[in-house]
């Protein structure tokens, strides 16, 4: 098969462009992760989703790949969350930040390479503001260091934004020590009671954009290959992070790809902390299969909003439950396991899947592609075919990070949110006893069973291989 080219839409240059990694023997991601003072929400399990996605597809291709993704655990959300607390600032930091990653290896998603923290990066976070100070772009002024916006004649090329939008979206009224407007913090006096380090500005902490530079460039390099993150980080978060990057770094380009993830709206709104309308990634779980959550992320594009609801998750469960029926109704021969598909060619990915995915991450078109896999694997009667369809559909699978469950588990043990229903040993005793009815010519009696079963919310499927029962 001739392997398709990758496709992105890069916010930079705000065009569809073919993926050239500058090193194609090892291709650098860095991902901007969540601020950690409470649970996360769904809505931050999207870039883990997506980008771990992307991740599994750019892996099937390049010898070598790294992925860092940080987590924020000094913000003054966290020391106002450990303030309410009485709680030392760490202590909830590193709470939340365990609880993030437990939430998105539920949902699926692999550890990044590095999953860095800004406080053990207080060092290189010192570093570039004082090279950025020797290069006439930052300037310390009252215990703050500022990076002065004037001094890049680039900035703004990534989030296309007008001058008043600019200082609009820097949100604070024009404190004395700035020079501009548009001057953003890289570092600023700690309190007493707030979180510091010595600095030769005095005890103070670092801004947020300036961690992420600093971390990019420690694990990965002065230019990575793809920057991503949602798109609300888009201004001022990574203009920001770009201007500080390129003005420190001796080689200027910083990211070649830039991706955007779109927002989630619940109703009309994004979801967010501030609008009060978020669902925990947590809470959805005591009522949904993490699998589902994680196909109903997948079921959008990337780029675009998609709006969470009840009817998604419904959708995206009976979309699952079609493909696992696909896999149920297929002897289990040989399967592969996930050990397997780290090993397989880029060309014993299924090809329409890939190529989806290849065409700027359209989960929705490779989600497509895996249903019509399913439907060839029903269609063929030649045993051997139906066992090598079954391993395409699971090796896809695996590119998207789903159909990992055995599928008679999957269907016999139900999801979270399911009612109470009777004992797997019950069930098989009721359907043994229906078989007995049916065997004495007792239909209506057999009924009432199978009846019985469906309150109760099991259904039963007479099949070749006998009487096989699912929750529903
Ligand atoms: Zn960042």
């Amino acid at each position: 098969m001739t392997q398709a080219e990758i496709v992105f839409h890069n916010t930079l240059s705000g065009k569809k462009e073919t993926f050239v990694p500058a090193n194609p023997e090892h291709v650098s991601i860095y991902v901007c992760g969540p601020t950690v003072y409470s649970f996360v929400h769904i809505g931050n399990g999207r870039p883990a989703v997506v980008f771990d996605v992307l991740t599994r597809l750019l892996r099937t291709r390049y010898p070598k790949v790294s992925y860092v993704s940080n987590i924020t655990d000094i913000d003054d959300k966290i020391n106002a969350a450990a303030a309410s607390n009485g709680e030392d600032i760490k202590t909830l930091a590193d709470r939340y930040s365990r609880a993030y990653q437990e939430d998105v290896a539920a949902l699926g998603v692999r550890p990044p390479d590095v999953v860095p923290k800004a406080t053990h990066h207080i060092a290189e976070i010192i570093d570039m503001i004082e090279t950025l100070i020797e290069k006439d772009h930052a300037y310390a002024s009252e215990g703050h260091v500022l990076f002065h916006v004037p001094s890049d004649p680039e900035y703004g090329s990534l989030s296309k934004r007008s001058l008043e939008d600019m200082i609009d979206g820097a949100r604070v009224e024009v404190a004395g020590y700035k020079k501009d407007p548009k001057d953003f913090v890289l570092w600023k006096p700690s309190t007493e009671d707030q979180p510091g380090w010595d600095s030769p500005w005095g005890r103070g902490r670092p801004g947020w954009h300036i961690e992420c530079s600093a971390m990019v460039k420690k694990h990965l390099g002065d230019t990575i290959d793809i920057h991503g993150g949602g798109s609300d980080l888009t201004f001022p978060h990574h203009e920001n992070e770009a201007a500080q990057s390129r003005c420190a770094n001796d080689d200027s380009g910083y990211v070649r790809y830039w991706l955007h993830n779109g927002m989630l709206n619940l109703g009309t709104e994004k979801m967010s902390k501030s609008v009060g309308n978020v669902l925990t990634i947590r809470g959805l779980l005591e009522k949904h299969s993490s699998e589902v959550l994680r196909y109903a992320l997948l079921s959008g594009q990337y780029s675009s909003s998609l709006t969470w609801s009840d009817d998604l998750l419904a959708q995206a469960r009976a979309s699952l439950d079609s493909l696992y029926q696909g896999l149920r109704d297929v002897a289990d021969t040989n399967p592969l396991t996930s050990t397997d598909m780290e090993k397989l060619a880029q060309e014993e990915f299924p090809e329409t899947v890939v190529n989806a995915l290849c065409d700027d991450l359209n989960t929705p078109k490779a989600l497509a592609a895996m249903h019509e896999l399913a439907a060839d694997m029903r269609r063929t009667t030649d045993e051997a075919a139906k066992a090598a369809a079954r391993n395409q559909l699971l090796a896809g699978g695996w590119l998207l990070g789903l159909l990992y469950q055995n599928a008679e588990d999957y269907f016999t043990q139900g999801q979270p949110g399911d009612s109470a229903a009777p004992t797997a040993d019950a069930i098989e005793a009721l359907i043994a006893e229906r078989k007995a009815a049916r065997a004495d010519g007792d239909y209506a009696g057999a009924d009432r069973i199978r009846d019985e079963l469906l309150a109760a919310g099991i259904e039963l499927e007479d099949s070749r291989e006998g009487t096989r029962w699912r929750k529903i």
